[in-house]
């Protein structure tokens, strides 16, 4: 705490020198002048699997604020996982970053990263979206929803996601492949609450009323209904958001035609997946990491991925905006987030044995 107080006047002069050094372009070519500064510019190097813009804006705000560049470095996640096992000691990244508690669970299980020590992030993230060990936060929740055509379905035919294998829903239902972790976790969250025969019911149930075999991704669900291919999606919430506030008219049209509907209110709750950040086993720069994950899970930051990407905040303090609060409130799942990914083999196999594709 008191280290990052000493701290501030330095990261102020370095927060100047890389946003001259940005105007100039390649910042290599600066100069002498640059040699001092250099020697001492703060980094955070982070390798993520999240794949929206919003990410991109936040790494930006935090740098401006900080002097702390964030070098960022795309990929899937378990390749990711995979080089960061590789690397071992020699890894350049500070942070890690994905969607869904069963991948950030794997990664833990891997040794890849370490616990983070911070109040404010304790005080920022409640612990139900903290790992216990704090080897990984979660910075965003999402769920997953059933969505349905407002000119065709009634809110009051729908209930649980149980009830969507229901005769009356035949010819009727569009989801993705089942090779999305999306769908993985949902069914892992099945077999967790229900049992095995369960999710394999519920799935063969869903692979009977397709309207179509699984084809595109979440969003194309919902332009599947618009164009009166099924009445029902099933999709993760932030998608409606993206869609509602699109450039293209024609996807805010879709949006329009949406109704979003939370299932299993009455029973265990609507599932609910996280995204997380994890601190390397390795981390050169954890002081500069741990900063990062601050500024993330601060309300500033978790308002600004809210308005943008449509996910939940997982700080209290942070407001929603107005599209999340007209969902209303929902009641989730309870279970451990690890879970899902404990599950993700025996979902990926019922998945296969009841031909969800
Ligand atoms: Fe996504």
């Amino acid at each position: 705490m008191n280290l990052s107080k000493l701290l501030k006047p330095f990261i102020t002069t370095a927060a100047l020198t890389l946003t001259l050094a940005g105007c100039g372009g390649e910042n290599t070519s600066e100069g002498e002048k640059d040699t001092a500064s250099k020697k001492e510019e703060q980094v955070v190097n982070v390798y993520t699997a999240r794949h929206y813009e919003a990410d991109e804006q936040v790494y930006k705000d935090f740098s401006e604020e900080t002097g702390i560049k964030v070098n960022v470095v795309k990929g899937e996640a378990e390749e990711l996982i995979e080089r960061l096992k590789r690397e071992g000691e020699s890894t350049e990244a500070d942070l890690f970053i994905t969607v869904d508690g069963g991948v950030l669970a794997h990664a833990k299980d891997n040794d890849i990263l370490q616990p983070v020590e911070s109040d404010v992030i304790s005080e920022n993230v409640p612990e139900s979206m903290r790992d216990k060990e704090n080897k990984w936060i979660g910075m965003s929740t999402r769920a997953r929803v059933i969505v349905y055509a407002k000119d065709r379905v009634t809110p009051d035919l729908l209930s649980t996601y149980e009830d969507l294998t229901s005769e009356k829903w035949k010819g009727k239902v569009l989801a993705r492949s089942s090779t999305s972790l999306y769908n993985q976790s949902l069914l892992a969250s099945f077999i967790e609450l229900n049992g095995e025969e369960a999710a394999e019911e519920w799935s063969a149930g869903i692979v009977k009323n397709f309207a179509r075999q699984p084809d595109g991704g979440d969003r194309d669900q919902a332009k599947a209904i618009a164009a009166g291919t099924g009445d029902i999606g099933i999709m993760n919430s932030y998608y409606v958001g993206l869609l509602a506030n699109s450039s293209d008219p024609e996807e805010v049209k879709v949006a329009e035609g949406l109704g979003v509907f939370f299932p299993n209110q009455e029973t265990n709750g609507t599932h609910v997946n996280i995204s997380g950040i994890g601190l390397t086993k390795h981390s050169k720069n954890p002081e500069n990491a741990t900063k990062l994950i601050e500024y993330m899970t601060g309300k500033e930051a978790q308002e600004y991925l809210s308005a943008n990407n449509y996910e939940f905040p997982v700080n209290p303090e942070a407001e929603k905006p107005e599209i999340l609060k007209s969902w209303g409130d929902f009641n989730m799942q309870e279970l451990d987030f690890d879970t899902l990914g404990k599950h993700n083999q025996k979902a990926i196999e019922i998945f296969n044995k009841t031909g969800w594709k």
